[in-house]
């Protein structure tokens, strides 16, 4: 089925194994003097062994005011060129290829972050961005250009494999590229060539210092999505002049800040949305064209290159999620390959919030060595209660160190809340995730005891050393006037199926569980009123996913009223306050509650000091998100 991925490529003189790539994903794992740190260099260092055929740093600023992140690499001095050759020199002693992006952020950063006022283009503010940023001066846009250069000089030297200019994603280059941005009126302004100008001095520069054969790849917005921005025509354009000023590959994302969700693209975006625009871009040039999108299956970057729409892939989050997908790709082992399931959550979610990434599916991403599994020094027996996926992680993680381990699930699976979780539009996805980890207690041996709620007997007779209770959570019932009725029924059993509901519905409850409930029943043709007490909805939801679910409920005219408080449920009605004034709708036929969850943690309690070890983790400790629930099954079976 794969043959193609696994061809080898050259970009400019560099030879590639595969076509494989991981692009450039910021990580904060840097330490704020731009220097890398273990950390840095053990996570790509596991995406070497994993064997992809280029691995492309995270975006490196070439001017210490133009970081975009608090803990990101910097290449901007000879002082951290040092850290940067043990990051290469580990990369190569796994036959791994590297790298580096070279990018200053423009106005996509503030002064919180660089201690100075951001620069730009013009004087526009961006509309993500709480700063205006002032205008460069011609002597400004001289230097950044020669610092360009010496960083990529900078990078040669540490050993890297060749640079990437990041040229998209609204950074400075973009802002340049840009009418969006880009307000000029000197030679560096108004006409497409005149835009162009700055990224082609930028690679004649860097050329200049890197010498004739050291590969320069440069990364753009195939299409920005904002009003005024650049589209595919503006960038095919473009293309051409970046080969003819000395490019030797054009990576092709897309958006801006501003369009976020098109740059880390949530499920709802279908896999390799953006591929036909990197296909226009390989129409008009006769280098390498790098597509990314979601592409998170070895089976798709096939078709992608099969199709010859581009001539490598990008593949970062299924990065995240899988280091090993190449390998396990090559071996034919694609069941074994851990996808990435676009929740967003660890990734940019975290990102966006200033924090370090990670992956839901995969916690080891980004604590390699913290995370490592090693043989447990004594076999135990460890009991987890509860098949969701925290349990069902932190019973792998527990068998693969040597334990025999007995999961107890009350019902009759596994998946427990993830299961509901992947009923509403665009979140089927999230089943490969359940899917992977039954298959993974099922190689480990893992003891699986459905329909078998664990309980005090059952310990007092098996006697366990461990036990993990990854119990979940059970949904909050609010006490309204009303809420026992037949008509009333809960979020979680609609998703499950249990309760058919009429046709016109009124959802309790603008959570992201009440939200998406909205959205599952409005596809299914219902007429739905969702009633929220706080101002909006969705606040609990990553942006990306509120955008795509906000968008869904508006094409299915699911009514929205905020700030609201629910009164009384009576049959066929329901009574409601908003700015002091009751309200009534009428001709309901069913109430859907979706206000939360509490955790569910009896057993908890009547076990402590009756086992000898005994972890709480996921919903059951406190309810949070599966990210958390993930992490903490994983600290569990390593703690066991
Ligand atoms: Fe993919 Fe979610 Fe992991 Fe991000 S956190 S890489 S979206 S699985």
């Amino acid at each position: 089925m794969l043959k193609k991925v696994f061809e080898p490529i050259k970009i400019g003189n560099l030879q590639l194994k595969n076509r494989l790539v991981v692009p450039p994903m910021v990580t904060n794992y840097c330490n704020t003097d731009g220097t890398v740190t273990e950390r840095y260099i053990a996570y790509h260092e596991a995406r070497a062994k994993g064997g992809w055929g280029l691995i492309i740093t995270e975006a490196t600023a070439v001017d210490e005011r133009g970081k975009g992140f608090h803990n990101m690499a910097g290449l901007w001095s000879d002082d951290q060129m040092e850290s940067h050759s043990r990051l290469t020199e580990r990369v190569h002693q796994h036959g791994g290829k590297i790298a580096v992006q070279l990018y200053h952020a423009g106005r996509q950063t503030g002064s919180h972050i660089t201690g100075v006022q951001p620069v730009a283009p013009s004087p526009i503010k961006d509309p993500t961005m709480n700063e205006t940023p002032r205008e460069l001066t011609k002597e400004e846009i001289k230097e950044i250009i020669e610092k360009f250069g010496d960083a990529a000089l900078r990078a040669k030297k540490a050993g890297y494999d060749a640079v990437e200019i990041h040229g998209g994603h609204g950074y400075l280059i973009n802002q340049f590229l840009s009418p969006f941005s880009n307000k000029r009126t000197d030679e560096y302004g108004g006409t497409l060539m005149n835009r162009v100008r700055f990224a082609v001095e930028i690679i004649e520069n860097v050329r200049k210092k890197v010498g004739k054969h050291f590969p320069i790849l440069f990364r753009i917005s195939t299409v920005e999505f904002v009003e005024g921005g650049l589209t595919i025509e503006d960038t095919k354009v473009i293309a051409r002049m970046l080969e003819q000023a000395g490019a030797d590959a054009i990576h092709c994302s897309t958006g801006v800040y501003k369009t976020m969700m098109y740059v880390i693209q949530p499920a709802a975006v279908p896999h390799g949305f953006s591929v036909s625009f990197a296909a226009e871009i390989k129409k008009v040039v006769s280098i390498p064209v790098i597509a990314v999108g979601r592409i998170n299956d070895p089976l798709i970057a096939e078709s992608v290159l099969l199709s010859d729409k581009a001539d490598l892939i990008s593949m970062g989050r299924a990065a995240l999620a899988d280091p090993e997908l190449p390998n396990k790709a090559k071996e034919g082992k694609l069941d074994e390959i851990l996808p990435c399931i676009g929740c967003v959550q660890g990734c940019i979610g975290r990102l966006l919030k200033g924090l370090d990434i990670c992956c839901l599916v995969n916690p080891s991403t980004g604590k390699e060595k913290e995370f490592a599994v090693e043989p447990a020094k004594e076999k135990k027996k460890v009991f987890v209660a509860g098949g969701g996926i925290a349990g069902m992680q932190s019973a792998i993680i527990a068998a693969k160190r040597g334990h025999e381990v007995h999961l107890y699930e009350k019902g009759d699976k596994l998946g427990g809340q993830w299961l509901l979780a992947a009923v509403p539009p665009s979140k089927t996805e999230l089943n490969t995730l359940t899917i992977w980890l039954k298959a993974q207690l099922d190689k480990l041996g893992v003891h699986v005891h459905l329909k078998t709620e664990l309980n005090e007997n059952i310990i007092e007779n098996e006697n366990p050393d461990a036990v993990i209770i990854a119990t979940g959570a059970k949904p909050f019932v609010p006490n309204i006037s009303g809420v026992n009725l037949p008509e009333v029924v809960l979020a979680q059993d609609v998703l499950a199926g249990k309760k058919d509901v009429g046709q016109s519905v009124v959802v309790v409850g603008g959570g992201l569980v009440g939200a998406e409930t909205a959205a599952h029943l409005a596809n299914h043709g219902k007429k739905v009123v969702i009633i929220e007490m706080q101002k909006e909805i969705v606040k609990d939801g990553e942006p990306a996913v509120k955008y795509f679910l906000l968008k869904d409920l508006q094409e299915h005219n699911v009514e929205i009223i905020t700030s609201a408080t629910v009164k009384e449920i009576k049959q066929g009605s329901i009574t409601f306050e908003k700015d002091h004034v009751m309200k009534e709708i009428r001709d309901v036929d069913n109430v859907v509650i979706a206000v939360g969850s509490k955790p569910e943690n009896t057993l908890a309690d009547k076990l402590q000091g009756k086992v000898e070890k005994l972890i709480t983790v996921g919903d059951a400790l406190k309810v949070r998100k599966a990210l958390e629930a993930m992490e903490e099954g994983y600290r569990a079976g390593l703690a066991v």
